[in-house]
């Protein structure tokens, strides 16, 4: 369980997170949305510990991750924006990313269902958004995890690629596992999650299922709020 109390973070003058309060429970699918620059990613960077807040407290299953930095390499975290080394080829990347856990890796399964073998000696620098995209999910999926936490997963994605990914969260809640993802897809999210965070001026502006989120703002454009 992931338990967030009175969660503080400014950048300069900029209040970004303000008072968060959230519990998240172990095992499940939740969709953290919200409008662009409403601190999405500083939630989830906070969470694995590479923001730190400038007050508050967030515990993993009782310990604060705050003060336990160990906890980052437990938490498969796919970053909105991969900054991958231009010169590496995706088998050298692959590789030095496998060195770090090499026993309990399963990288060619995905390297083969997101169509990467013909991309594999290719230099990192060279490939398309959406082909470099993949890459970013084969290294978040090839390690076991109990918690992944995923930044605007489907970014670039083909359709085909999508349902790959769609499919490998749900056979990972199927283990037990606790996903969150932030995304700006409300058609992925419907479809796949057991619960919306939807964050507003700081805050938690609603926590619950998606069709009590648009009950709740059906005289607002939910759409428009979470896309601007
Ligand atoms: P998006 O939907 O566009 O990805 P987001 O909800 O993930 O946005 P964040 O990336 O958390 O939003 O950013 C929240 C606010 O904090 C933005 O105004 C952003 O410019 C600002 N911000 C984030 N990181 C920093 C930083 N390191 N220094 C200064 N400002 C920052």
């Amino acid at each position: 369980m992931i338990q967030i109390s009175q969660l503080h973070k400014k950048f300069g003058k900029l209040v970004v997170l303000d008072g968060l309060d959230l519990d998240i429970e172990a095992g499940g699918i939740f969709a953290v949305l919200g409008p662009n620059g409403s601190g999405k990613t500083t939630l989830i960077k906070s969470i694995l510990g590479m923001v730190i807040p400038n007050s508050g407290a967030i515990q993993i299953d009782g310990k604060s991750v705050l003060k336990k930095w160990e906890y980052r390499n437990q938490i498969n975290y796919l970053p909105q924006i991969a900054n991958f080394p231009a010169n590496l080829s995706v088998k050298e990347l692959i590789a030095m990313v496998k060195n770090l856990r090499p026993k309990e890796s399963n990288e060619k399964d995905l390297i083969e269902l997101f169509g990467l073998t013909p991309f594999i000696d290719k230099k990192l620098g060279n490939l398309s958004g959406g082909t470099k995209q993949k890459v970013n999910i084969v290294l978040t999926f090839m390690f076991d995890s109990d918690i992944i936490i995923l930044d605007e997963p489907t970014t670039g994605l083909d359709p085909i690629a999508l349902i790959h990914l769609k499919k490998i969260i749900q056979q990972e809640k199927a283990k037990g596992k606790t996903i969150l993802i932030t995304t700006h897809i409300m058609s992925f999210v419907d479809e796949i999650a057991d619960e919306i965070v939807f964050l507003l001026d700081g805050n938690i502006y609603f926590k619950g299922s998606i069709e009590n989120l648009k009950t709740k703002t059906e005289q607002t454009d939910l759409e428009h709020a979470i896309a601007h």
